[in-house]
């Protein structure tokens, strides 16, 4: 069996540290460099429910995009949340390992696990990064359909590809307009708004738009472009990600298999995505239950 050292140096190889964000928090958050690895869990979030998982399979490794602590911290007390994942994992013998913002600008990323997973052809990150002469790595993909496809067929393509949550799939746009460019983004994809515009894309498929971002763009795209504008198509953050989660433990499984490490790679299934309920709206306001505005007794 691999020392946890040489995991995480092909992980590191993967998705290098220093290409995350600035703001980042990537890397090893704890693990005993020497201590061997035989089976590794990869999730999207270190959750308790998670730490528990990778207990109850006997992992000695847990890979997870989201980062446990994003900002420093002074404390990790099992009496708060996040040190109680710490102290679970410890005191199984479990290491945490993060690849966040170096895994979505990889080459194979998030948004490749993501276009994969929606069967589209990717010509292109929607944000090259310029440090990659063959201009494969950066944030996002855009994406062409073989043949266009109806906004509606592909927001049903979206709910049955990814991983079932409470939110599903949000569309902004008519129904029946044909997409035949996409952009796509894994995770919270609001701020690349300015990059899905210079596209020149049909549709944008991320998670975590705003009320405001998203207006602004479908707004700024019907002036520019007039017909259709930008159609839009808002996933749950844990689901967009989630595919990167198998695409990693594949990663893992090839270098393992070339090493003949013979790691045993885990998929969590759990869904750590927040949401848990979705009430679809009964019915569009009317005025039945607007207040009236006149003022008894006011001069009409
Ligand atoms: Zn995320």
């Amino acid at each position: 069996m691999p020392a946890l050292a040489d995991v995480l140096a092909a992980l590191d190889a993967l998705w290098p540290p220093e290409r995350a964000e600035q703001w980042d928090a990537v890397g090893t958050v704890c693990g005993d460099p020497d201590a061997e690895v035989g089976r590794v869990l990869f999730a999207v979030d270190p959750v308790q429910e998670v730490a528990d998982e990778a207990v109850k399979l006997g992992a000695d490794l847990l890979v997870t995009h989201h980062p446990l602590y994003l900002r420093g911290t002074t404390t990790v007390a099992a009496s708060t949340f996040k040190g109680r994942v710490v102290h679970t994992l410890i005191k199984n013998d479990i290491a945490l390992h993060v690849a966040h913002t170096n895994a979505d600008r990889a080459d194979p990323g998030v948004s490749d696990a993501l276009a994969g997973a929606l069967d589209l052809r990717i010509t292109g990150p929607l944000v090259p990064d310029p440090t990659d002469p063959a201009g494969r790595r950066g944030l996002g993909r855009v994406c062409e359909f073989d043949r266009p496809v109806a906004l509606r067929d592909f927001a049903e393509r979206a709910a049955a590809r990814l991983p079932a949550t409470a939110q599903g799939i949000r569309v902004a746009g008519d129904p029946d307009r044909l997409i035949r460019t996409v952009a796509v983004c894994g995770g919270s994809g609001d701020s690349l708004f300015a990059e899905v515009r210079a596209a020149g894309v049909d549709a944008y498929l991320t998670a975590d738009l705003r009320h405001h971002p998203a207006s602004e763009a479908q707004q700024a795209a019907a002036m520019s472009r007039g017909g259709d504008g930008l159609a839009l198509l808002d996933a749950a953050h844990w689901a967009t990600e989630w595919p990167w989660v198998e695409q990693a433990a594949a990663q893992l499984d090839e270098i393992s298999d070339r090493h003949g490490w013979g790691l045993r790679t885990h998929i969590s299934r759990t869904v750590t995505d927040p949401w848990t309920a979705h009430a679809p709206a009964a019915h569009a306001p009317t005025t039945d239950h607007v207040p009236s505005t006149t003022t008894p007794g006011a001069p009409r």
